[in-house]
């Protein structure tokens, strides 16, 4: 058995677990899930569902099944594959007696700090109120925020499991875990049972994603599990379609694969982590030891500002490291010319922290 004790999880149902063969919402298997989440409410576990199959179900819903969508076509599927999501979780926990609240999250809202407390202010209130928070991107305007138009929602709920402070993100999708081989391809292939970190072989045996009804495959997923794991949350991929699958994680039973989770950082290192960099500033070697040794970022170790970005907004430092900076790109700029005399402090303010100690996060 596993020792996982988790007291807040995030269950991420991907499109093939969700979906039926026909592509439409499989209202029995939102039934069973609701079931469980009741089930461990009664014993002291909140649940946080970050669900798929917007789109996929849109699809069905339109007949567009198999045909080549534009992304406007997409959007309108999630659109109207969102609505038939919802109406099976409300049917669902409705037999429960419990509410449910659509949240729909782009992946700015990670990295705008107010947006972000305002998702946590009000996902928290939906805790108090005893509301299960149903969890989607939100397709319909998420286009130029992320990188292929739309993220998948394996990445979109580590980043609500890092931020919502999850200790267990449960991936629920149509294959057992992660395995050494292809298990389609090779009737050898073991699963791995667990990972305690992700090394090349680990990203090499994620393979590539496989079909197109999903966004994600296995490589989605490690990129998860490397979020997950570095918020001090474990992460298990298991199959969806296990009888009992979540309840059966949470008591600890090795089914899927676990990544364990490694040390905490505080609330404002991950904020730091997992924030979009809004720019870049270069820094000189000295700078770079000083940071390394734990010390703030003065404005003469900084060589060159790139991009626009504005005071207390998250900057990547050379290639090795990420900060808040306590001044705007504008004002750094006109700081960090050099001193004549070579002493380390000018009128321009080049003396002064530009981050400080506390807001620097070394990547490696
Ligand atoms: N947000 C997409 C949808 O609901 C799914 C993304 C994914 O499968 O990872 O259709």
């Amino acid at each position: 058995m596993r020792d996982l004790s988790a007291k807040r999880i995030v269950i991420k149902i991907g499109t093939n677990t969700i979906c039926k063969e026909d592509g439409t919402v499989d209202r029995e298997y939102i039934a069973s899930i609701a079931r469980q989440v009741i089930e461990l409410e009664a014993r002291g576990v909140q649940s946080i569902i970050v669900t798929s199959g917007a789109i996929g179900s849109g699809s069905t819903e339109l007949g567009l099944n198999g045909k080549n969508k534009d992304i406007a076509m997409k959007q309108a599927c999630a659109a109207v594959g969102q609505t038939a999501l919802m109406l099976s979780y409300r049917e669902a926990f409705t037999k429960y007696a419990k509410l449910v609240g659509q949240v729909l999250i782009t992946y700015g809202a990670f990295s705008d700090r107010k947006r972000y407390l305002n998702l946590r202010d009000a996902m928290d209130r939906l805790f108090k109120l005893g509301v299960v928070p149903i969890v989607n991107e939100n397709d319909v305007i998420a286009t130029d925020e992320i990188s292929d138009v739309f993220g998948d929602n394996d990445k979109l709920s580590a980043l609500v499991a890092a931020k919502m402070d999850a200790d267990l993100l449960v991936l629920l999708t149509d294959v057992d875990g992660l395995f050494d081989r292809n298990p389609e391809a090779d009737p050898d292939a073991r699963l791995i049972p667990t990972v305690d970190e992700i090394t090349k072989d680990i990203e090499r045996m994620a393979g590539k994603a496989r079909n197109d009804r999903s966004v994600g495959g296995m490589r989605t997923k490690i990129s998860a599990a490397k979020i997950a794991m570095q918020s001090g949350c474990n992460m298990i991929i298991v199959h969806g379609r296990e009888r009992n699958v979540i309840l059966r994680v949470v008591e600890g039973e090795e089914i899927g694969t676990l990544f364990t989770a490694k040390a905490r950082y505080t609330n404002k290192e991950r904020w730091i982590l997992f924030s979009c960099p809004r720019g870049k500033l270069i820094v000189d070697e000295g700078a770079e030891r000083a940071l390394r040794n734990g010390k703030s970022l003065l404005a003469c170790g900084i060589t060159k500002v790139e991009g626009s970005f504005g005071k207390g907004e998250v900057v990547r430092i050379g290639g090795f490291a990420k900060g808040i900076v306590s001044f705007s790109s504008a004002e750094i700029a006109k700081m960090i010319g050099g001193c004549a005399d070579g002493s380390r402090t000018n009128s321009n303010g080049n003396g002064r922290a530009v981050a400080d100690s506390s807001s620097i996060v070394i990547l490696n």
